[in-house]
C-alpha cells in the first residue's frame, strides 16, 4: 500500500532555505515535520552547481546562518564544495536528518478545503501538511534555450548547473553560451583545458576585481577561541552592503563611479581595443547583477578564445552560427543561460482554495504578501518568494527574516487553537506590490537600460527587494493579523457540502 504521512508543516527543498525552516521549526519547538526533498542529498543549488570555478561572489562569513557561524570558512569567498560541506554539517548539527525524505519530489500539491491542510503527492508516497513552506528556490531549474537544430547536435551539451563531469573538455572546441555570473566562473577554469573556447556573449556582463584571499589561520583561531570577533566580521560585510543599496535602489547615478572602476578592470586585463569594445557594456553598471572576478578578463583575452557578440541563433549539425551569422565548429556546448525565475516550476504543481494552479494565479506576475503568502493559498508560504532577492548582499539575510515570518505565522495558528488556516486578503497582497512596486520605479534595475533575469515577462522587476535587509528584516517581524482572513473548518454538518461552497461561505 502506498505510504501516508500527516504532518503539521512540510518544508519543500533542502538549499538553505529548507533547512533553515528546519532549524527554526525545531528551534520554535516543532518537531513535526518533514523536509521533501526531491534529490539524493541536501544543498540545493550547493549541491546542484559543481561546475569548474563555482563560487559565491558574497564573502562567506555573511552567506551563512547567523545561527550557525563557522569560524572556518577557508577563503574570504568559499567554493561550492565548502559550502555544500556547511550545509551538511548544519543538517548534522541541528537534527534535521531524520526530517529529511530525499528522492521525494512534490509532483502536486492541493488545499483541501474541508481538512483545511494541502496533500501532497510525491514521487515517493503521499503526506498531509497543515502548513507548507516551499523553500524550491529561484535558481534551481536550468533553462536552456529553444534553439533550432539543437536536439540534432552530433557533441556534448550540458546546463552550468547540470555539469557532466565524466566528459573530459581537455582538447576539444567548446562553445560557452552566456556570460552572466556561472559563465565567467567556468570561463577561467576551463580556457587552459580546451582547444578553443568560444564565448557567446549576447550581453556583456560588467565585472568588477574580486578581493578574494586565504582566511589566515590567526583569523580562525581569533575566530574560535572569541566568537564575537566573527559576529564582528559579518556585521560589517554586512553594513558596508547596507550602505550601498540606496546606490542601486534611489540613486542610480552615484554608480557612474563603480562603472570607471569595472572600466579600469577590464583595460587591465584586455590589450586589445576590439575585444575591449565588444566587452565592454552599455547600460548602468547594477542593472544586471554585478558580477566579481579577477580571472575572467585576462582569460577572455588569450588566444584560443573567441568572443561573439551575438547569441546564438541556431545549431547546424556541428556549426553554431551566432545571431551575427559567424559560424563556429565544436564539440560541446555548455549553456550558462540561468534558471527559470520568474515563472517558478513548483507554481504548476501547487492548487489554491479555488482548485487553480499557483502558475495561473501568477500568470500576469508573481505577487505575494512580503514575499511569503498568496491569495487563494491558505497556509501555503514560500521562502525567496516574489520580490525577496538581492542585487548586492547575502540572500542568507534574506532567508532569516523569512524565517522570522514563518515562526510567527505557526504561532499565530497556534493561538488561534488549530482547525483554523490564514489566508492572504487579496487587498493586503495588492497593497504591498504596489507599494514594493511604486519603490521599483526609482531602482537601476528599472531604469539602468538592460534587460535582466531581474525582470518578468512584463517587464515588471517581481525578483528583487527595492530596499535594505534591515526595511525587510522590520517588514517579516511578525505576522500582521489584519492582512489575514481567518478560515475556520467548516462544521461537521456542513462538511459534506461541496468544497466550493464552504470556501465562498468562508469568504
Ligand atoms: P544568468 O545570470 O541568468 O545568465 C544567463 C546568461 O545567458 C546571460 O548572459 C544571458 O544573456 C545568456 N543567454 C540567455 N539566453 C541566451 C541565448 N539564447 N544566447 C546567448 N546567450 C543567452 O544565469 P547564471 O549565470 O547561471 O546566474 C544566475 C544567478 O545565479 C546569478 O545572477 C546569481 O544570482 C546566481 N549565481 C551566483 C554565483 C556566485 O555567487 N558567484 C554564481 C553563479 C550563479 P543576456 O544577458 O543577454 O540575457
Amino acid at each position: 500500500m502506498a505510504k501516508h504521512e500527516h504532518v503539521r508543516v512540510a518544508v519543500i527543498g533542502s538549499g538553505f532555505g529548507g533547512l533553515g525552516a528546519a532549524v527554526r521549526l525545531r528551534r520554535e519547538g516543532i518537531t513535526d515535520f518533514v523536509v521533501l526533498e526531491r534529490a539524493d542529498s541536501v544543498g540545493g543549488t550547493w549541491r546542484d552547481n559543481s561546475y569548474p570555478g563555482c563560487a559565491c561572489d558574497v564573502p562567506s562569513h555573511l552567506y551563512s546562518f547567523s545561527f550557525a557561524p563557522n569560524p572556518d570558512w577557508p577563503r574570504t569567498f568559499s567554493g561550492q564544495r565548502h559550502i555544500r560541506a556547511y550545509l551538511e554539517h548544519v543538517t548534522d548539527t541541528f537534527g534535521i536528518r531524520p526530517h529529511l525524505r530525499l528522492n521525494h519530489e512534490v509532483l502536486r500539491m492541493e488545499w483541501d478545503a474541508d481538512a483545511l491542510r494541502w496533500e501532497i503527492e510525491t514521487s515517493s508516497g503521499s503526506f498531509s501538511a497543515e502548513v507548507v513552506v516551499s523553500a524550491t528556490g529561484p535558481l534551481s531549474d536550468p533553462k536552456i534555450p529553444d534553439i533550432p537544430g539543437l536536439s540534432d547536435f552530433p557533441g556534448k551539451v550540458f546546463h552550468s548547473a547540470r555539469w557532466d563531469h565524466d566528459y573530459a573538455l581537455t582538447g576539444k572546441r567548446v562553445a560557452m553560451i552566456g556570460t552572466g555570473a556561472s559563465a565567467i566562473q567556468i570561463v577561467p577554469a576551463i580556457q587552459p583545458q580546451v582547444r578553443r573556447l568560444t564565448l557567446f556573449q549576447r550581453t556583456p556582463p560588467w565585472v568588477m576585481p574580486r578581493m578574494d584571499r586565504n582566511i589566515t589561520g590567526a583569523e580562525r583561531r581569533l575566530h574560535r577561541a572569541l566568537p564575537f570577533t566573527a559576529t564582528l566580521r559579518r556585521g560589517l560585510l554586512w553594513g558596508i552592503r547596507e550602505l550601498q543599496v540606496g546606490a542601486f535602489t534611489k540613486h542610480p547615478g552615484e554608480l557612474g563611479l563603480v562603472e570607471k572602476l569595472a572600466r579600469a578592470n577590464i583595460a587591465r586585463a584586455v590589450k586589445d581595443p576590439a575585444l575591449r569594445a565588444r566587452l565592454t557594456p552599455s547600460y548602468r553598471i547594477g542593472c544586471k547583477r554585478i558580477l566579481l572576478s579577477n580571472t575572467y578578463y585576462p582569460a577572455v583575452a588569450q588566444p584560443n578564445v573567441d568572443v561573439v557578440a551575438s547569441g546564438l541563433r541556431e545549431v547546424r549539425g556541428s556549426i553554431l552560427v551566432g545571431a551575427d551569422g559567424t559560424e563556429t565548429e565544436v564539440d560541446a556546448i555548455v549553456f550558462g543561460t540561468g534558471f527559470h525565475v520568474t515563472d517558478m516550476p513548483i507554481a504548476e504543481r501547487v492548487f489554491g482554495a479555488d482548485g487553480l494552479s499557483l502558475a495561473d494565479a501568477w500568470k500576469d506576475g508573481m505577487e505575494s504578501l512580503r514575499g511569503a503568502t498568496a491569495a487563494g493559498f491558505p497556509n501555503w508560504m514560500t521562502i525567496i518568494g516574489p520580490n525577496t532577492g538581492l542585487g548586492n548582499s547575502s540572500m542568507i539575510l534574506m532567508i532569516e527574516s523569512q524565517l522570522n515570518y514563518m515562526a510567527d505565522y505557526l504561532r499565530q495558528l497556534t493561538v488561534l487553537g488549530g482547525r483554523a488556516a490564514l489566508a492572504a486578503r487579496p487587498s493586503a497582497v495588492g497593497a504591498w506590490n504596489r507599494k514594493v512596486q511604486a519603490r521599483m520605479e526609482r531602482t537601476v534595475w528599472k531604469s539602468g537600460g538592460c534587460e535582466s533575469w531581474y525582470l518578468d515577462a512584463n517587464g515588471r522587476n517581481t525578483t528583487l527587494w527595492p530596499g535594505t535587509t534591515g526595511e525587510f528584516r522590520r517588514e517579516t517581524r511578525q505576522v500582521d493579523l489584519s492582512e489575514y482572513e481567518v478560515i475556520r473548518a467548516p462544521a461537521p454538518a456542513a462538511a459534506s457540502r461541496p468544497s466550493r461552497t464552504k470556501k465562498e461561505a468562508a469568504k
